[in-house]
């Protein structure tokens, strides 16, 4: 079989899809409140989001992520799933969701074939969600939790993006209620994807210092355990939750990259921190044939770079959101 392998010797088997750059929620550091969604012709078809997922499952894609936007707004992907899953070579299929709609989604995602999910959560405070969110959704949340947690998923997960004086005191709350669910957490330090308006080199929190204060709480222990993705992982003696640390300022996660992305309008993204990109929706659209878009697919490895390089002290390098790349 042929494989996706880029100009590092670095195997690719981890593709992440954004389904839509919609979302119930703006996040001050993903979207700007009057953010602009992108017209519906332009965001990739099932059609076409399964013919790009089979292709890269005949290069040796075995995991492929669900993310946005919001994927859970885009109408039907249950049914998405399930297709996915469906693929030969695909092991497993993932989401990364804000939580919003499981109460609904939990039980036909569960019976689509998804085997986990990361779930974004900030805060544990109406008020505070509120503002980080600019909306009034954090019951929703913990309801959608609540639901998903009825159902054997592999794993869930819960994702934290800490900015000190924003949400910094809270790492042992959102610690405590990851153990009292029995779930993971991730903690995520911010990246400077997108011009949010405020200066992120203030809000900046390392994985290091975050580290610190649960250990004031719970002596860690390094864990081997992995998913895959770039989080690294710490044990807490006598709990199943184990807690993970994603630092792309801190810990430069690159030389064992594995994965790619494909945006919302159909463009791979070869490297999070790094425009270096192909259109594939055009070539699709123009009728290219399977064989041409497999060799399109290998030759864009080509220009997956290195490494990112994420600098706090200077301006916004990176002008999309996360919204828009699919976190
Ligand atoms: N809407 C879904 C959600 O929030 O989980 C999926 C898409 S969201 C873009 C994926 C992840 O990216 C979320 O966990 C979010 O917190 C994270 N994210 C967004 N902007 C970020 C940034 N500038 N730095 C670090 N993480 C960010
Ligand atoms: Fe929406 Fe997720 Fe971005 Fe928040 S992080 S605005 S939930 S896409």
């Amino acid at each position: 079989m042929k494989q996706l392998i880029d100009p590092f010797g670095r195997k690719i088997e981890y593709l992440r899809i954004s389904v839509t750059d919609r979302c119930d929620l703006r996040c001050s550091y993903c979207m700007s409140e009057d953010v602009e969604f992108l017209p519906r012709q332009d965001i990739l078809s099932f059609e076409e989001i399964l013919r790009l997922a089979k292709s890269f499952a005949q290069l040796g894609v075995s995991k492929i992520r669900i993310t946005g936007g919001e994927p859970l707004m885009r109408k039907k992907l249950p049914e998405l799933i399930a297709s996915i899953k469906a693929i030969e070579g695909i092991k497993e299929v993932v989401i990364t969701t804000n939580g919003t709609l499981l109460t609904q989604y939990a039980k036909p995602l569960y019976e689509a074939g998804l085997s986990r999910l990361n779930i974004s959560l900030d805060t544990l405070i109406p008020e505070r969600f509120q503002q980080l969110t600019r909306r009034d959704r954090l019951q929703a949340v913990l309801d959608g939790i609540a639901e998903a947690k009825k159902y054997p998923f592999d794993s869930i997960k819960l994702n934290a993006v800490v900015m000190k004086g924003m949400n910094d005191d809270e790492i042992i709350a959102l610690t405590d209620y990851a153990i009292d669910n029995d779930i993971d957490i991730t903690f995520i330090e911010e990246m400077p994807l997108g011009e949010v308006g405020y200066d992120r080199s203030v809000t900046f929190l390392s994985s290091a210092d975050i580290k610190a204060v649960i250990e004031e709480k719970y002596p860690l222990k390094a864990s081997s355990y992995k998913t895959g993705g770039p989080a690294v992982y710490s044990s807490i003696e006598d709990q199943k939750t184990r807690i993970g640390f994603i630092s792309p300022h801190s810990n430069n996660f690159c030389s064992d990259c594995n994965r790619v992305r494909i945006t919302a309008v159909g463009r791979l993204l070869l490297c999070l921190g790094n425009e270096n990109s192909q259109d594939l929706r055009t070539i699709m659209r123009a009728g290219c044939s399977d064989e041409k878009l497999t060799q399109h697919l290998i030759s864009a490895l080509q220009l997956k770079p290195e490494k990112h390089d994420f600098n706090l002290a200077e301006e916004v390098q990176i002008l999309r959101f996360m919204s828009h790349t699919g976190g």
